[in-house]
């Protein structure tokens, strides 16, 4: 949740306006994880509503696609979108709307805009090594132990039993 109270701005006249500062260590978001959100909002009364605007940075939960192992990116996001007054109608482009009581979720919104900023293809890290072909096992940690061993070579098989009774003795 990145929950506003937006009560004092949404009974003030157009014009009116107030920064507030983000630093949200969890947003869950239901299909995914925001953490470290951090960043200042400038929320402006516009007769629609409130004009909601900031630059933001967090990380989303994400798997990497040479791995596969869960990490979170780091991404920046630049908000700008209205948020509705209490009482008005939903819409897909103003999907979100303050309450009655004049607090405001704007996890949804700022979901979107991650989504938006993310990768493609999002990689763990430069030097993630990625899965191996041949076993399937995770490179960076170890898991594959058959990199230098080329499948079907029964003289390195042989090496290989040799190393690791020697190691065990
Ligand atoms: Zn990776
Ligand atoms: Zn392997």
């Amino acid at each position: 949740m990145i929950k506003l109270n937006l009560s004092a701005l949404a009974h003030a006249r157009v014009g009116r306006d107030q920064s507030v500062e983000l630093a949200i260590d969890v947003v869950p978001l239901g299909d995914g994880e925001l953490r470290n959100l951090r960043g200042m909002l400038q929320l402006t009364r516009v007769a629609e509503g409130i004009l909601v605007q900031g630059e933001l940075t967090t990380e989303a939960r994400t798997e990497c696609t040479r791995c596969l192992t869960p990490f979170y990116q780091p991404i920046s996001i630049e908000l700008e979108d209205i948020v509705s007054l209490p009482g008005a109608s939903l819409t897909p482009e103003r999907p979100v709307r303050i309450h009655e009581d004049g607090w405001v979720d704007l996890a949804p919104l700022v979901r979107e805009y991650a989504w938006l900023e993310m990768p493609t293809s999002p990689i763990c890290s430069d030097d993630c090594r990625g899965l191996c072909p041949q076993c399937g096992g995770n490179r960076n940690t170890g898991e594959c132990t058959c990199e230098d061993a080329p499948s079907g070579d029964p003289r390195w098989a042989i090496l290989q039993r040799l190393a690791s009774t020697s190691d065990s003795t």
